[in-house]
């Protein structure tokens, strides 16, 4: 099979005032791969995803997606991403009804054709006896839901995932893992950012691990349990980012919750 890119990024530096978050990240990431992006908070994993969205602009460096490059002002790559962000920016005044068949339009896509497959999509996540309820009514995780299906929706080449499991029920769980795995299979590239280290060992075809804003690791689980010599990608996290101190530190944490420190 020929390698073809689809996420290409070069010499990625982004800085928040005078801290610099992203310090030169390079990535080639190559069509039906699921990447893993993972490092400790405020690391830089959101940065980089929305910087990839076009959502973050001043940047240096070179990114291109889907051969694009994303600061040409043609935006037509958008139309086949999906993104799942970490924080939800839902429209709470809408129906889910309202809410899907909007961004299906923003898609370009027809007003039935979309309304019929959110339906149908709401109904198989579990949720689509509230597909013509207010999104305010909804519970944590069928708001996440209603976002995953908004990804989703215009069947995108590319998904970017944020934490996109936060409040969702285990069965749920296991559905969406599996439809990730699917589309993987079917060539889609998924670009997966969580602190989920199971899921992320057990989805990803390839991990990549970011620490004080550069790329500390790059590989499959198994090439980076042979390097690193550690049986989960948990060990390799707490290697790689110099954590092995949280015995310690919850010590003293509950030292200070009982007030004897
Ligand atoms: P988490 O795992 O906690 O979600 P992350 O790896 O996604 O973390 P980012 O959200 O990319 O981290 O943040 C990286 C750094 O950039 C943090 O130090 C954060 O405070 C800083 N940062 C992010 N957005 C802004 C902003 N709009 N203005 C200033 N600093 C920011």
């Amino acid at each position: 099979m020929t390698m073809e890119s689809i996420i290409s990024i070069k010499g990625l530096r982004k800085s928040y005032g005078t801290k610099e978050v992203l310090k030169g990240i390079n990535i080639e990431v190559n069509r039906g791969e699921v990447i893993g992006y993972i490092g400790a908070n405020g690391a830089g994993k959101s940065t980089t995803v929305k910087i990839m969205l076009g959502l973050v602009t001043d940047f240096e460096g070179e990114i291109n997606i889907l051969g694009q490059d994303i600061r040409s002002g043609d935006i037509s790559y958008k139309s086949k991403i999906g993104y799942v962000p970490e924080t939800a920016e839902i429209y709470e005044n809408l129906t889910a009804k309202e809410y899907l068949t909007f961004i299906g339009e923003l898609y370009g896509m027809d007003y039935t054709q979309v309304d019929e497959k959110a339906m149908k999509l709401m109904d198989l996540f579990g949720i689509g006896d509230v597909y013509n309820s207010r999104i305010s009514s909804f519970s944590k995780g069928m708001k996440q839901k209603t976002l995953i299906i908004s990804a989703l929706i215009n069947d995108p080449d590319i998904l970017f995932l944020d934490e996109p499991l936060t409040g969702i029920d285990a069965n749920s769980v296991m559905v969406f893992k599996e439809v990730l795995e699917r589309l993987a299979k079917e060539g889609k590239t998924i670009f997966y950012s969580s602190h989920i280290m199971e899921v992320v060992e057990k989805l990803s075809s390839r991990i990549i691990l970011l620490n004080d804003g550069q790329i500390v690791a790059d590989g499959n689980i198994d090439e980076l349990k042979n390097t690193s010599m550690a049986s989960s990608l948990e060990n390799i996290f707490n290697q790689l980012t110099g954590f092995n101190d949280h015995e310690d530190i919850a010590e003293k944490i509950v030292a200070v919750i009982k007030g004897v420190e």
